[in-house]
């Protein structure tokens, strides 16, 4: 909840360092980078390798559906380790980098759509169902700012006024603007939310976007995986150093 202004310069950089919280690579990161280097090593041969040793084909085999078979698996091998390529260079630059990566790389930004949307959907739930669930049961007359709209799910599904955010277009209901630079008024939204979209490494600089363009008493909803954070706790504290009174975690 939105308490007061902004906090005075570097208090969430002071919160940060005292807390400890750094935004390096987490332990799942650096798995996933090993298991992307494994899979990158045992390339195309590893997966014929173990193609072959499931037996010789028999005469009914059809090789052409094999190989058909075995290109759509090691395209979709590709596209996901290119997923995880750009996630990881999205949580370790700035969003201004970031904004410079999708506009000079569009095909990136596709990539990246494409792997989340596969990532998602092995989740047992997507946070911004909850989300969605949460702001149904709320009033519908309050103004939402959706900071990494994505495809715009929230705005699709409520009735309140929505303002969607991202750095390209995958819906026409975006307003294309790197999230730490708004087009919004000063104090003019109910609900500021960050479905994991909190990527950018100035995450001070974007959190206090978000605490001047809601209103006083206005809800920050952040949804990140856990494992992003070294010091979650930390986190807390730095973003109550910002103006923002925890009230549910
Ligand atoms: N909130 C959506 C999408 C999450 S994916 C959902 O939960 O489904 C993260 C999104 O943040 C991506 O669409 C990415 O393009 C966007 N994003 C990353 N950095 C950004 C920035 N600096 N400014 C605006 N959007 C950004």
């Amino acid at each position: 909840e939105r308490r007061r202004g902004s906090a005075e310069p570097g208090a969430l950089r002071t919160g940060v360092a005292a807390g400890g919280m750094a935004w390096r690579p987490s332990r799942r990161q650096r798995r996933s980078k090993q298991q992307q280097k494994k899979e990158l090593l045992a390339g195309p041969g590893g997966e014929q390798g173990r193609g072959r040793q499931a037996g010789p084909p028999g005469p009914e085999a059809a090789p052409a559906g094999r190989s058909a078979a075995l290109r759509a698996r090691m395209e979709e091998r590709l596209l996901s380790a290119r997923f995880r390529y750009i996630n990881q260079q999205l949580y370790t630059s700035t969003s201004q980098e970031a904004a410079r990566l999708f506009q000079s790389d569009p095909e990136a930004f596709e990539i990246y759509h494409r792997g989340f949307a596969q990532q998602v959907r092995r989740w047992p739930e997507n946070p911004v169902n909850r989300i969605i669930r949460y702001l149904r049961r709320r009033p519908a007359s309050l103004v939402v700012a959706d900071f990494g709209c994505g495809d715009c799910k929230i705005a699709s599904s409520v009735r309140n006024k929505v303002h969607s955010f991202d750095l390209v277009p995958l819906s026409p209901l975006v307003t294309v603007c790197d999230m730490a630079k708004v087009p919004l008024a000063a104090e003019s939204v109910d609900v500021a939310v960050f479905c994991l979209a909190l990527m950018g490494t100035n995450l001070q600089e974007i959190l206090e976007e978000a605490n001047r363009v809601l209103k006083q008493g206005g809800t920050l909803m952040v949804a990140e995986v856990a494992s992003r954070f070294e010091d979650t706790r930390a986190f807390v504290n730095a973003v109550a150093q910002l103006g923002f009174k925890s009230i549910s975690k």
